[in-house]
């Protein structure tokens, strides 16, 4: 392992050739936009965000809070690596976005003591990116691949042969007469995270010696990932504030350590800039982020279906009209958490909010309909 380093916002990261999606070389998928405030729970993350983001992340396992399986895993594999003095595994996060991919990667090159090349597979666009970028690799560093899942096809196949006999083959010439040129890998350890473990092709997925699924964390976890990101970035947070934010934050750390930021400007400009539970709950509100963590348009989502369709069921499109967004909004930005939460379900004849759903909005759900008598115990008509 590497010697602790003790961690901050101003510390020089590990070399890094280009976070991912970042403006630097292998990386060049579009950012997404910058969050208004009704992205202010999205689990995407914002040019803002990646500022912060690289002054926050956990920089050692130590540090790394939560994922206790993951944790041991890989500690494990850091041990052995390090013991037989070659590099790891290769590794696959599977998980949703901002539980902690990223992070995990930078970690083990840290505790590796090895470089780390960052990059996505919607930038690997041809195969002749991926042999570039694999025939840079100095012995030993991390290739990170971020949205893996996303990779060309040609460049995946490329892939395999370079994971597991560290050789990439140029193919030269067309047709008949094409001739594969073989050219050496240093030995590396691939690092693919995927949001969509489901879509990976089987012989991509073989090829990794390991596999972590990272997990939405518990309040408590998120307590502690915010106690260390306020402890860096200076904000007084107390801890009834903390377990306020914690509870938002939809068990992802990305979003907890927004919702924090929003909270510090409140708690600055508004009160006296201690995070208290009073604080947060205000400052919350202003943002539109419920108790649960619901943001305006799940609200709306939940609200349309309990009080203007009775509960449902109803279908996307209606759905969607009625709150004035697309219905791939509503299904890919809304529904996702609504269902995890139990609020809401998908039915095969429409969307349905669950008794909970009601609840949640301070409204009693309607009795469960009696089955009515069926037709043969009805009294038989006078005659
Ligand atoms: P992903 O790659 O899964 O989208 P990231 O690794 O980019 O997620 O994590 C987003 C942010 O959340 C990081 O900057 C980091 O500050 C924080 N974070 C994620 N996981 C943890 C964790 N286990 N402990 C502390 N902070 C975390």
């Amino acid at each position: 392992m590497t010697a602790p380093v003790p961690d901050g916002p101003d510390l020089p990261d590990v070399p890094v050739a280009g976070e991912p999606d970042g403006p630097t070389a292998g990386s060049t998928a579009t950012p997404p936009a910058t969050p208004t405030p009704a992205d202010i729970v999205s689990v995407v993350a914002s040019g803002d965000d990646r500022a912060f983001e690289a002054g926050l992340r956990p920089r050692q396992l130590a540090d790394f809070v939560g994922q206790q399986r993951v944790r041991e895993q890989v500690a494990l594999l850091l041990e052995s690596a390090l013991r037989r003095g070659r590099p790891p595994d290769h590794v696959l996060l599977s998980g949703p976005p901002g539980l902690g991919k990223t992070s995990l990667a930078m970690i083990l090159a840290a505790e590796l003591g090895a470089a780390i090349r960052l990059t996505s597979g919607p930038a690997i666009e041809r195969a002749g990116d991926l042999v570039a970028l694999l025939t840079s690799l100095a012995p030993g560093e991390v290739l990170f691949i971020d949205e893996i899942h996303r990779i060309a096809r040609p460049a995946e196949e490329l892939l395999y042969a370079a994971m597991e006999d560290f050789r990439v083959d140029v193919m030269l010439g067309k047709g008949a007469g094409a001739t594969a040129i073989p050219l050496d890998v240093a030995p590396f350890t691939l690092v693919g995270a995927t949001t969509r473990g489901g879509l990976l092709t089987g012989p991509l997925r073989d090829r990794f010696g390991f596999v972590g699924h990272l997990d939405f964390y518990a309040p408590a976890e998120l307590e502690q990932v915010l106690t260390r990101s306020a402890r860096l970035l200076g904000v007084p947070l107390r801890p009834d504030g903390g377990a306020e934010i914690a509870g938002r934050s939809r068990g992802t750390p990305r979003v907890a350590n927004r919702l924090l930021r929003r909270v510090r400007d409140y708690a600055e400009v508004r009160a006296d800039g201690i995070v208290t539970r009073e604080v947060a709950r205000a400052a919350l509100a202003v943002y539109d982020v419920d108790e649960l963590g619901l943001d305006r348009l799940d609200r709306a989502v939940l609200e349309a279906l309990v009080r203007r369709f009775g509960g449902g069921p109803v279908g996307l499109s209606t759905l969607g009209v009625a709150v004035g967004e697309e219905p791939e909004t509503v299904e890919e930005v809304a529904e996702p958490f609504l269902v995890r939460e139990g609020l809401l379900a998908r039915t095969p004849r429409g969307r349905v909010a669950t008794p909970h759903g009601w609840h949640h909005l301070g409204l009693a759900p309607p009795e469960p309909r009696q089955p009515g008598p069926a037709l043969f115990d009805l009294p038989a008509p006078a005659t």
